[in-house]
């Protein structure tokens, strides 16, 4: 069991330092005309933060609207398939809007409109973040415009439609990948011409100083949950925790409950793509080194020049070439283990959880969920996996039926292997 720690030391709530580093990582690296509103939203964070008004209408939306909590589940059918450790799921698909973007979605739109601010901007991937910031801006009422790769307003076309029904300015960017990356450069552009009355809602726990804390302290409510709830279903603590990787949002989100607690193995699980060759994933720990991207510093895949590689992964959501800081620290102080899932690992998960559960996953879990099968099975039946299922798949079906069809999946009567 968890000793009892001071604030100061507890990973679960790690500060960043003065000027927003975790470790060697984070920091905020902006032109000057955005330093100024940088420090606006973290000192308003930092008041709001603590504000019992702010803390009771966050835990109120989450409860009366989003669904939290959100609840764990034994995947018993899959554990025994699997033939090695039970496997649970926190579920986090069943949120409104289906995915834990939700959390920090409503965090952010919240602080925006305390700041007095008439628009959130923001890019998206998947298209998750977006739907959930459209959701909360419409909730709010507030305006809300969402920067979109070509690519991934293609692959994503039921979000889109999702988004302009809420409310929401969709605006497609065509320069570079047309991906993810490309579309937080042309967010980013746009806040700096109006800073004033809109805030930049980032979509994880990337960006500059103060985002990778404040995406993290609105998705800390994930562990303080499955904490909790994991040890009144088992008597005890999972021997391990895993979460898929794109920016880290999810993973911290469920990391932050558990970091403090030693004997809990925790593993980050970030997209292997196609393979290790540069282009063909997006495994920024296993296949990057230090850079700055989008105003911090993290681990990063880039070229001899130190700009961003273009990177692939299956999933949308996770095809990002930095990570969130804190994860980097977390690496470098090998508190958390960052593995790989590759593209077919994580199809296989998503028909196998599909089958035995009767949950669709989303592609970016079923890179967690590809992960803890392949490990379930090298594990004693008395270990326990705890998986952050961070949203379901019905938005990957398309894709993954046209790219991996039901066919050879049945054929091969495949487990992740
Ligand atoms: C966006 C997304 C991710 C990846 O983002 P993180 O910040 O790494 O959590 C993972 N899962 C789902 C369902 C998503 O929508």
């Amino acid at each position: 069991m968890a000793k009892n720690k001071t604030e100061q030391q507890s990973l679960n709530t790690m500060q960043p330092d003065k000027n927003g580093y975790f470790g060697n990582y984070g920091g905020a690296y902006l032109p000057p005309s955005l330093e100024g509103v940088m420090k606006e939203i973290a000192d308003s964070y930092q008041s709001i933060k603590e504000d019992p008004a702010f803390i009771e209408e966050l835990t109120f939306l989450q409860q009366t609207y989003t669904g939290r909590p959100s609840p764990i589940y034994f995947a018993k059918r899959l554990s025994d398939a699997v033939g090695g450790a039970k496997i649970y799921l926190k579920r986090e698909d069943l949120n409104h809007t289906g995915s834990h973007k939700i959390n920090h979605c409503l965090g952010e739109a919240l602080l925006a409109k305390r700041m007095g601010k008439k628009k959130v901007i923001a890019e998206t991937g998947a298209g998750q973040h977006g739907v959930a910031l459209a959701t909360a801006a419409a909730l709010l009422g507030l305006e809300c415009d969402i920067y979109m790769g070509d690519i991934d307003i293609e692959k994503q076309a039921p979000n889109v439609r999702r988004m302009q029904v809420l409310g929401a300015k969709v605006v497609p960017v065509s320069r570079g990948t047309k991906t993810l990356k490309d579309a937080v450069d042309a967010a980013f552009e746009a806040y700096m011409e109006d800073p004033v009355t809109t805030m930049y809602a980032i979509g994880s726990v990337v960006g500059p100083h103060p985002f990778p804390m404040m995406v993290r302290d609105f998705q800390s409510v994930v562990g303080r949950e499955a904490r909790e709830q994991f040890l009144a279903m088992t008597g005890h603590l999972p021997h391990h925790v895993m979460a898929c990787v794109g920016g880290g949002s999810n993973a911290m989100g469920i990391f932050s409950g558990f970091l403090d607690d030693t004997e809990v193995n925790i593993y980050g699980v970030e997209p292997g793509g196609r393979g290790p060759a540069k282009g063909d994933n997006a495994a920024t720990m296993a296949y990057g080194k230090p850079g700055v991207i989008h105003g911090f510093s993290c681990y990063l895949l880039q070229d001899a020049e130190g700009q961003p590689l273009p990177v692939y992964s299956i999933a949308s959501g996770l095809d990002y070439p930095g990570v969130g800081p804190q994860h980097c620290h977390l690496k470098d102080i090998e508190r958390v283990r960052y593995v790989v899932a590759t593209d077919r690992d994580a199809l296989v998960a998503f028909y196998d959880l599909s089958r035995l559960e009767g949950i669709i996953p989303a592609l970016e879990s079923s890179h967690a969920l590809g992960y803890a099968i392949k490990a379930a099975a090298k594990m004693k039946s008395e270990e326990t996996i705890l998986v952050n299922l961070s949203g379901r798949g019905d938005k990957d079906m398309d894709y993954v039926m046209d790219h991996y069809p039901l066919e050879a999946y049945e054929e091969q009567k495949l487990l992740v292997k």
